[in-house]
């Protein structure tokens, strides 16, 4: 690739798992009535024909990892756990009293935060609370996400007996001077252990988490890291950029210095080298910053089309009603977003008064939801078709937008499809950016988002 491309398209942009992309959620906010009109409604069209999905965000960790940008809540006092899994319950009764039908469950993830920083005692309340008012819908999927150094034999055990078959782990790097520079000290042996009790227990998916761009990192360490990790075969790897964003997220991204970190060409091309490795070793890239065995869910939604992006990155599958339950939690009515309080004072409080505790969200218009579809193809199947009712003003402007980028070889447009090459798969974000009509409009502070190579 060359560098010019790089350092012409390098710019602050979103991740696009969300469209509207949060910071252009309407600022006057969403009514309450209005999010649980528009729940409502996605419940009533969706709940028996392919069922609804939950994310349940578990924010406590034992301590803070100096890159994460996650809402999440530093403490070892695992006295938290039972009033927090009261609460969630609480939150879901909340939702449960306004349905007319018992749900039926086509997907739950625990996200964090740490899930496993919970018992094993109290990830099962939390699992048989939610089904004392629900139902499994065919073909039942349960993942959760877990820390190397907080998973226990126990736990890995209790989700399974819960029906879950997929984990994801965060790894991020295995070399000794980047571990001690992003405080997650964690070895290749514990990771190893982990995988080992999973696929000895039965899960049919692991997915690890890598991160390059953080500080330290070299062509070397790199190698070492992706090395480790085809050592132990996940089924699939998420090769994150580091999203440098201090000034959003404050101290906890301040553990290192600016010129620690990997820049421009050196960042980028420590992705091509994790990129080629995972070639070499038979994983297929999917969508932005994924890779996943042949034989992984995720690859055959891709090779499907059937691949979904949203507030977790790439799922193989979607639900038009996705209720986020915990603070920070965002819910995706498909009409409307809505994002739970991020504080579990505030949040554990609204619920209790039998408040369902959203403090912001989005309703979207109809060519908010038109332009949803183009980005999610976009993100999804790396080309958009189209007949999907743009008018033929929005089209040509986009079209214009789009003309470096054209000129430069990265995607091709006839009449009917705009199709992403190869070569501008890295550029996918700033594709998006051009159908993206709410951030041409605002122009708002871009330091708000991460770079978009
Ligand atoms: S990276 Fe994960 S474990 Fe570390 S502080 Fe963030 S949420 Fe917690």
């Amino acid at each position: 690739m060359k560098t010019s491309l790089i350092q012409k398209y390098n710019i602050p942009g979103p991740r696009y798992t969300s469209y509207p992309t949060v910071p252009f959620w309407d600022k006057k906010g969403i009514d309450l009535d209005d999010w649980k009109k528009s729940t409502i409604n996605s419940f009533n069209e969706s709940n028996a024909i392919e069922g609804i999905s939950l994310y349940i965000h578990l924010p406590f960790c034992e301590s803070l990892c100096t890159f994460c940008a996650c809402h999440k809540r530093i403490t070892k006092q695992h006295s938290v756990e039972d009033p927090y899994i009261d609460t969630l319950l609480k939150e879901w009764d909340l939702y449960c009293d306004m349905f007319e039908t018992r749900p039926l469950i086509k997907e739950i993830h625990l996200g964090g935060g740490t899930p496993t920083f919970f018992s094993s005692e109290n990830l099962r309340k939390l699992v048989d609370g939610i089904f004392k008012r629900a139902d499994k819908f065919e073909g039942f999927e349960f993942s959760f996400e877990g820390h190397p150094n907080h998973t226990t034999e126990e736990q890995l055990q209790t989700l399974y007996d819960l029906g879950s078959r997929r984990n994801s782990f965060g790894i991020q790097d295995y070399d000794p001077k980047v571990q001690k520079a992003i405080h997650r000290i964690q070895s290749f042996e514990k990771v190893k252990e982990i995988d080992d009790w999973s696929r000895k227990i039965g899960y049919e998916s692991i997915s690890h988490d890598l991160i390059f761009g953080l500080p330290f990192q070299k062509e070397e360490s790199i190698k070492n890291t992706i090395k480790n990790t085809i050592e132990l075969k996940p089924d699939r790897i998420a090769y994150y950029s580091y999203a440098h964003v201090p000034w959003i997220k404050g101290v906890g991204q301040r553990g290192f210095d600016e010129n620690d970190l990997p820049k421009d060409d050196e960042k980028r091309h420590l992705y091509e080298l994790g990129k080629q490795l995972f070639f070499d070793n038979g994983y297929v890239e999917i969508g932005m910053d994924h890779f996943a065995l042949t034989t992984d869910s995720l690859y055959k939604a891709m090779k499907s089309k059937k691949l979904h992006r949203n507030f977790m990155g790439y799922t193989a599958g979607k639900t038009k009603l996705m209720i986020g339950l915990g603070m920070s939690s965002i819910s995706d009515s498909w009409y409307a977003f809505a994002q739970n309080e991020k504080s579990v004072e505030t949040y554990t409080k609204k619920v209790n008064e039998g408040i369902i505790p959203v403090f912001r969200g989005h309703l979207l218009t109809d060519t908010d939801l038109i332009i949803r579809k183009h980005i999610l193809n976009l993100m999804c199947n790396l080309e958009t078709d189209w007949k999907i009712g743009l008018s033929p003003q929005i089209k040509n402007e986009i079209i214009n937008r789009l003309g470096e980028i054209i000129e430069d070889g990265l995607l091709e447009v006839n009449d009917t499809k705009l199709v992403i090459k190869e070569e501008g798969r890295m550029f996918v974000r700033n594709i998006c950016m051009a159908f993206d009509l709410r951030l041409i409009k605002s122009q708002p502070e871009t330091r708000i988002f991460s770079m978009t190579i």
